[in-house]
């Protein structure tokens, strides 16, 4: 693992490294060490200009949308082997700009190539053309790439995020500019070499990382088809009514506040790191983390212990360090607001069991300690709001009904899991989740499959076919009247 991160002086605008419009630059601050650990060139609206201009181009007159499936599936098919000839890279860069920890890290790279490798296969399980015939006629549905695609991504996981967006984008025949968040740009530049060492048509894949405003004027821009969308619930609202004023279409992959459910029949001991590591995994700053707990009442006392046990066990810590499970959070600004919903479960009557301040030791880095609260009931502050930190909260049930309802009882609908002996009770307690996934006795993003929101949530799927149709428009060729 090396000490640093590259810095970056380009874009990747229309198949080469463009110099930007701009002068000034953003800086990448270390999350373990506050320091700034690289830069990049701040975006301007000119170079998002210039980024859809060759997206709109690579479209219109370009081969990429004129290929077949299959020769398409060539080209995204020699991806996974230049993101692994970058793997190392990748892992690094995610420990310092993002802080995640190396045990993540080393999985950045083999996740991003399930997302292409399966986007490569796409086309011999789906048909993008097929006969269709009705009473008095016949034609064709043909599946047509939706246009030009921007993609706007949070800053958690840049490569696999970026990847699971934009491998079935490119499979549909789209054209893609990719806006990195400004936090993390380094992993998803380096992904950008390795689109272009990949050899797509010129203007095909286009990056520019930039900051809040570069996302709104991306979203309004009038000659981007679609957006898909990774980030806040806020924010995807804002990106939707901007897409809604031109009906552009539009995919949103937000926030969660998604369930474990317990069932009474499990071992607590073996089950317990398990649900710790669900809920704080990555300190929390996963979309689909599982930060409820849900157990029988006269259980709740043995889980909150045995947890709290567990809990103490993890080391938070520098990210480059090999036994650091848990690194910082991404910036100040967000350890405040997790250390203030911290102080709002207090406030309303929870009762803070673990953690709930900065580890010992650690006077710079934003970490937070991983953080348990019980005698939570569904209605407080902390288990309705995303926090996106280390903390989880446990909310005893007196009936698998009532488990139900409070898994249900949530604006989000994202992910769950239920852990029961009872294989039958646990998929008949899954079938009744509102969620977009739901994991028996394990849990899982599956990428390969469709990924994505109930409620606010999201809007629409990514992975397997049903995200790759959200990149195609359906057209009817008829030959005589319907
Ligand atoms: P964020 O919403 O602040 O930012 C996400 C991206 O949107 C960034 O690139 C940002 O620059 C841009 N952006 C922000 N406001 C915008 C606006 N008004 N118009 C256009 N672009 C805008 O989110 P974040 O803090 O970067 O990421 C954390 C959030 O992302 C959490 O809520 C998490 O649940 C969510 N997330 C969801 C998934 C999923 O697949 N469902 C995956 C990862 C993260």
């Amino acid at each position: 693992m090396h000490t640093s991160i590259r810095s970056f002086d380009h874009f990747f605008i229309s198949g080469e490294w463009r110099a930007p419009s701009g002068a000034q630059r953003t800086p990448v601050i270390s999350p373990s060490t506050e320091e700034e650990i690289a830069s990049i060139p701040r975006a301007t609206s000119a170079d998002i200009d210039a980024a859809v201009n060759a997206a709109r181009q690579a479209f219109d007159f370009g081969p990429w949308p004129r290929m077949s499936p299959a020769e398409r599936a060539k080209v995204l098919a020699r991806v996974p082997a230049e993101i692994d000839k970058r793997a190392a890279e990748i892992a690094n860069s995610f420990c310092h700009e993002v802080g995640g920890p190396k045990f993540i890290a080393s999985f950045m790279a083999s996740q991003a190539n399930k997302m292409w490798g399966d986007a490569a296969t796409l086309h011999q399980r789906f048909k993008f053309e097929e006969r269709r015939e009705w009473n008095n006629g016949h034609g064709y549905l043909i599946f047509e790439p939706v246009g030009v695609v921007a993609t706007i991504l949070p800053w958690n996981g840049p490569v696999p995020t970026i990847s699971l967006k934009i491998a079935p984008a490119l499979a549909a025949g789209c054209t893609v500019v990719i806006k990195p968040a400004p936090e993390a740009p380094i992993g998803a530049l380096i992904l950008a070499e390795a689109l272009a060492a990949a050899g797509f048509p010129r203007g095909v894949v286009n990056m520019v990382p930039g900051d809040r405003e570069i996302g709104e004027y991306l979203a309004n821009h009038p000659l981007v088809d679609k957006i898909a969308f990774t980030g806040s619930t806020a924010a995807g609202a804002k990106v939707m009514a901007a897409c809604a004023r031109r009906i552009a279409r539009v995919t949103l992959e937000l926030g969660g506040k998604s369930a474990s459910i317990v069932a009474d029949d499990i071992d607590l001991a073996s089950l317990a790191p398990t649900l710790v590591n669900n809920a704080v995994m990555h300190s929390g700053q996963i979309c689909a983390a599982l930060t409820r707990v849900l157990v029988p009442r006269h259980r709740e006392e043995e889980l909150v212990a045995r947890m709290c046990d567990y809990m103490a066990t993890l080391k938070v810590g520098d990210p480059l360090e090999e036994d650091t499970v848990l690194g910082p959070v991404i910036t100040s600004a967000q350890r405040e607001r997790i250390e203030a919903y911290i102080a709002k479960g207090i406030e309303e009557g929870a009762r803070l069991v673990f953690g709930g301040g900065r580890p010992a030791g650690r006077s710079r880095g934003w970490y937070v300690q991983p953080t348990l609260f019980s005698g939570v009931n569904n209605s407080m502050t902390i288990a309705r709001e995303e926090i996106f930190g280390p903390v989880v909260v446990v909310i005893p049930f007196d009936s698998i009904e009532e488990a139900v309802a409070i898994a249900n009882d949530s604006e989000y609908g994202l992910s769950g899991a239920v852990y029961a002996r009872d294989v039958a009770l646990a998929e008949k307690i899954a079938r009744q989740i509102r969620t977009g996934q739901i994991s028996i006795n394990s849990w899982d993003m599956c990428v390969v499959q469709p990924f994505g929101g109930f409620k606010k949530s999201g809007l629409g799927r990514e992975g397997g076919i049903e995200g790759l149709l959200e990149y195609l428009e359906p057209k009817l060729l008829q030959f005589a009247k319907c």
